[in-house]
């Protein structure tokens, strides 16, 4: 976002234009930004063959989906529906990596039958997998290192109680379950979740990885998943990508002459990728002084935006209507009927009923996360594509929210 004579524009649009043109609360995207993100990746691992998979949770838009493919990713689909959206969007099967948490076998065989590759995540599946497809299908194998990413729980997955991925430790167990079934393990994944705050951890994770992948003979790819952290505030630490990207290169470069073939070395990149292509725009409401706080009340909620309620995630806010306005100290709240602050003591040009409001790193588990909670519409998405916006999402209607309800003529 940049202010251009007073007025602030994202890639050339005029964003207060753009409020007026498709209303509020509504999120908008710099596809320019995502791929000047994706290209900081390609770059930053010289030597190895980079297979980049966008994890399409983080924003699940299929028009950014078949962005992304043209950009030359492939996708990371948590569900079968993910894969479904992806195959839609244009994808081919083996450029999507099917990594499920917790899901039943049934819907492993609907990916299998989809022709997606398959990332499986417990003992359990890995016996029944290895029983039905024997060798015929090439599955990638979870393994959680139990290194600990970051200080939020919520967010990082390879802890020591954390549900995801075969432990590290019963290795020896899937070597005999691999054998046992003839399964062709084709590739090793972590994932040790959001927020990797500097490069000796995610290296500590490789090493692991590594250790384990001498044993497994017929792998073609490791699967480093993601944790690259950007910044949400001035002075947050965040993956310094080319530090990181020399570093791996050159073990994983390493490991290949040991293990004596040429492995590809994915990633699988959510936040890093869409988090701050993203703004998030909503109108302010109502302005109400109490006793102890200034309220700056707008036009959405923890049904739009739940990452300030549920992680205590920090977005910065910058009121794009009064780029000159004297700073004045306020809450941010939503409208839904219950607690749902955005953020406390923001310092904002002064804040005036009508001002919009642009919340920042919005593209990443913005949108995804959003609900009907309050029976509210969720927002419209636009995508910003070389100075022109496309409107990529409707806002919803009343007949949105009944679509699904069944009417039993009481
Ligand atoms: C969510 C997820 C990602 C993406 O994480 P980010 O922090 O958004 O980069 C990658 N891989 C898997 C398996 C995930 O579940």
């Amino acid at each position: 976002m940049q202010l251009i004579n007073g007025k602030y524009h994202l890639d050339g649009v005029d964003l207060i234009e753009l409020t007026q043109e498709f209303d509020t609360p509504v999120y908008v995207y710099s596809a320019n930004k995502m791929a000047e993100q994706v290209d900081k990746l390609n770059k930053a691992f010289p030597g190895v063959k980079l297979g980049l998979h966008y994890a399409c949770k983080a924003l699940s838009n299929i028009n950014v989906l078949r962005y992304m493919k043209k950009l030359g990713t492939g996708l990371d689909a948590v569900s079968i529906q993910e894969v479904w959206l992806g195959l839609k969007a244009g994808f081919e099967p083996d450029q999507i990596l099917y990594t499920p948490n917790g899901v039943s076998m049934e819907e492993i065989d609907m990916a299998v039958k989809e022709g997606v590759k398959i990332n499986i995540d417990n003992i359990s599946i890995l016996e029944q997998f290895g029983a039905k497809y024997g060798r015929k299908v090439p599955v990638c194998i979870r393994v959680n290192p139990h290194i600990m990413a970051g200080g939020n729980a919520k967010i990082s997955t390879g802890h020591i109680d954390s549900k995801f991925g075969i432990s590290y430790y019963q290795l020896r167990h899937v070597d005999r379950v691999v054998k046992l079934y003839d399964i062709n393990v084709e590739g090793l994944h972590m994932h040790t979740g959001s927020d990797i705050l500097d490069a000796e951890v995610f290296l500590r994770g490789a090493e692991l990885l590594f250790e384990a992948a001498i044993d497994f003979k017929e792998l073609k790819y490791m699967d480093f998943g993601s944790g690259f952290k950007v910044a949400y505030k001035e002075n947050d630490i965040t993956t310094d990508i080319n530090d990181i990207g020399h570093q791996i290169a050159e073990r994983f470069i390493n490991f290949c002459s040991k293990y004596g073939k040429e492995l590809e070395l994915w990633f699988e990149p959510g936040k890093f990728l869409v988090s701050e292509s993203g703004y998030f725009l909503v109108k302010t409401n109502v302005v109400k002084q109490t006793t102890s706080t200034m309220f700056a009340g707008v036009d959405s909620g923890l049904n739009h935006l739940i990452r300030p309620m549920l992680y205590d995630a920090y977005h910065k806010i910058t009121n794009i209507s009064n780029p000159s306005g004297v700073e004045r100290i306020y809450a941010v709240v939503g409208y839904i009927c219950e607690t749902d602050t955005f953020g406390w003591d923001r310092k904002l040009n002064e804040v005036r009923e009508g001002d919009i409001l642009a919340f920042h790193n919005a593209g990443a588990y913005g949108i995804s996360m959003a609900s009907n909670y309050n029976s509210r519409f969720r927002p419209a998405e636009v995508l910003i594509i070389d100075g022109k916006a496309h409107l990529i999402r409707r806002r919803e209607t009343i007949e949105d929210i009944l679509n699904t309800q069944v009417d039993i003529k009481l």
